[in-house]
């Protein structure tokens, strides 16, 4: 296994649509093996595919906490099927925008269709953290991230926060 580099916004990798993955093979294997350790090292609770410039529908996650056992998730070409009128705020944030969380607005409880690693078919049910991290980590595939839900100003100085903390991390080299 190994660390993968993370794409930071503004990058336009992260603002297209990902294209489904065809066949749960070994490379998507090793790469999501790849991208869980990558995403515990950093820390965070989810990574997607684009994130680490892979453009396919997939992405990883484990809301299990720090104090508890680790349970990695992957959830490969993933659609919601159903999701609550009920709504949930939560603080979020992304590996990709580093320093900036904001409280976002999203349906508190959600189902979604996915293969496994083996190329299974599941449908599960998310609620609460998870709920929030799933619909989070697809709307990555979509190349949407979570400030597009916020307002024109807020999203302008996290893209200018954003564009500095790239100049500066360019030039540590
Ligand atoms: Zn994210």
């Amino acid at each position: 296994m190994s660390l993968m580099p993370i794409v930071l916004a503004p990058d336009r990798r992260l603002k297209l649509t990902c294209k489904p993955v065809e066949k749960v093979d070994d490379d998507v294997r090793t790469l999501m093996e790849n991208m869980l350790e990558t995403m515990y090292d950093a820390p965070g609770i989810g990574l997607a595919a684009p994130q680490v410039g892979v453009l396919e529908r997939f992405f990883v996650m484990d809301v299990a906490g720090k104090e508890a056992a680790p349970e990695p998730r992957v959830l490969i070409n993933p659609r919601v099927t159903w999701s609550s009128d009920e709504m949930n705020v939560h603080e979020e944030g992304c590996l990709s925008i580093p320093g900036v969380y904001e409280d976002i607005t999203r349906p508190a409880r959600v189902r979604m269709q996915f293969k496994d690693l083996d190329g299974k078919d599941h449908e599960e049910e998310f609620e609460d953290i998870a709920a929030t991290c799933a619909q989070h980590e697809l709307d990555h595939l979509n190349g949407t991230l979570f400030p597009d839900y916020l307002s024109g100003i807020k999203r302008r100085m996290i893209t200018a926060k954003m564009k500095k903390l790239k100049k500066e991390r360019a030039r540590e080299g």
